[in-house]
């Protein structure tokens, strides 16, 4: 089954694709399903049921304001962040959505059910989206799964998808280098060779370009906004603290003008480290408080590939075109299409190796396609980056996407850096462990993984750290 590696970026909503996006998504889905004459049929309210992760997690994900939003008729990738924080604000108070002209009960305190400890077969992120008539009998009913990323399928897409092979050439690093070895062609050739059949290099760039500039603007915000996160934590936003102490005395009208400032003054290596960091954390703190990111490979996890761009933007002696950019943003979702495919982006499925592990993963490998790295390094700073996350857990305090989140993305960037000049100091055909055998690793180690990891707040950090709710 052929995908382009471009589905791995998806424009949206924080706080998390699988909890936000996804369930968003699947209301979305659902309110199209209703076709005449079910809301003829005396419709009268809409009900949802969450089970697994969802049903654990959602609240602090805001899986009841993103299913209001897609019931609603609105798309996460093209609302305006003032309408949304606007309807953010007053949501828990709203009791119908209307369909088509038909007025429909729906609250989210009432008509959202959290069936926490029970699973849909298929995956542990079901909802099932249930449509009663005015006396309160079912009408129709459509069952979805958030699958990571942002994604949602059916039952039936589902089985269909695991049924049929991936026969496709960017499936593995192995075929991708039997196919570079055998015509020559370069990496980027060979993704572009692949992306043909979806879109023409023009659409490929004009896409990309939108996602950096999306990925620029968050990093932007959030460097330059102060306050407490939404959630009742009371975090306290860290990066325009760290970005002042870095960037004193600036001036600059907007993002591009930014990064030129940055560009421009000298750092220290505790001053470089400070910026991966700053950039890192500004985007999830943005996710945070429901801002517009972009899903890289998923929301939680939305800071590292950002953090590398501007990494390598302004603070190594790289110059860096609107090609660059594309081109790494390529690699990258290569790598992350190869684990969506081998494993999981799933944190329900495999913990917080397949969110923070894949991102700094495909971060790693733009980084040393961009640095001019042999196809062999690339897949070895990928697999190096995975390889020192195997196993980590996803156990979110409160079920927010703040800690160990928020400070995650930092690390996972810093992994990448490191993972990159590992690789670019390395012959690959000494290299021990491929990235073929590492996403196989991955995706056993999810599957052995205790469900109190994987994204449901019944372990580890979620219940050591008692911290109170407002
Ligand atoms: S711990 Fe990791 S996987 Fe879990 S919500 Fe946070 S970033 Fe996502």
């Amino acid at each position: 089954m052929a995908v382009s590696v471009l589905e791995i970026f998806k424009i949206g909503v924080g706080p998390s694709s699988s909890h936000t996006l996804g369930p968003w998504e699947a209301a979305t889905r659902f309110r199209n399903s209703i076709i005449y004459p079910n809301l003829t049929r005396k419709a009268g309210a809409v009900i949802v049921d969450l089970y697994g992760s969802l049903a654990h997690t959602g609240k602090g994900h805001g899986t009841d304001f993103a299913i209001l939003m897609g019931l609603s008729g609105y798309h996460a990738a093209s609302i305006e962040q003032s309408l949304l924080s606007n309807i953010l604000s007053g949501y828990k108070g709203l009791n119908e959505i209307i369909i088509e002209g038909t007025h429909l009960q729906f609250s989210v305190d009432t008509h959202i059910n959290l069936w926490k400890g029970q699973h849909l077969p298929f995956h542990s992120n079901g909802m099932v989206f249930k449509l009663l008539n005015t006396e309160g009998h079912l009408i129709q009913e459509e069952t979805y799964y958030s699958v990571g990323g942002g994604f949602v399928q059916s039952k039936e897409e589902i089985r269909h998808a695991s049924s049929v092979l991936d026969t496709s050439i960017i499936s593995s690093a192995k075929s991708i280098t039997d196919a570079h070895r055998a015509s020559g062609k370069s990496l980027i050739e060979i993704i572009l060779e692949h992306e043909s059949q979806f879109h023409t290099y023009e659409e490929i760039k004009i896409q990309l370009l939108e996602i950096y500039g999306v990925m620029l603007s968050c990093a932007h915000d959030g460097c330059h906004t102060l306050g407490i996160l939404p959630g009742g934590l009371f975090v306290e936003r860290r990066a325009k603290l760290k970005h002042d102490k870095l960037l004193p005395g600036s001036s600059y009208t907007n993002a591009r003008e930014w990064l030129k400032e940055i560009r421009s003054r000298p750092y220290n290596f505790r001053q470089t480290i400070d910026w991966v960091s700053c950039f890192a954390i500004s985007v999830n703190e943005q996710n945070a408080a429901f801002g517009k990111v972009v899903t890289a490979p998923t929301n939680g996890a939305a800071g590292v590939i950002p953090a590398i761009l501007l990494y390598i933007q302004t603070l190594l002696e790289v110059d860096t075109t609107e090609e660059d950019i594309v081109h790494f943003l390529l690699i990258a979702g290569l790598v992350g299409q190869m684990y969506k495919h081998g494993a999981t982006i799933s944190a329900a499925a495999g913990g917080c190796q397949a969110e923070i592990g894949v991102s700094s993963s495909m971060a790693a490998a733009g980084l040393v396609g961009t640095l001019g790295g042999t196809l062999e390094q690339v897949f070895m700073a990928a697999e190096i980056a995975m390889e020192h996350h195997l196993g980590l857990t996803c156990d979110p305090v409160n079920g927010l996407v703040q800690i160990p989140c928020i400070e995650r993305n930092s690390i996972g960037a810093m992994k990448a850096i490191t993972a990159a000049q590992l690789a670019m100091d390395s012959d690959p055909m000494k290299a021990k462990v491929s990235l073929d055998q590492v996403i196989k690793s991955m995706w056993e180690t999810a599957q052995d993984m205790n469900e109190k990891y994987r994204e449901t707040s019944l372990g580890g950090l979620a219940i050591n750290v008692t911290l109170p709710e407002c």
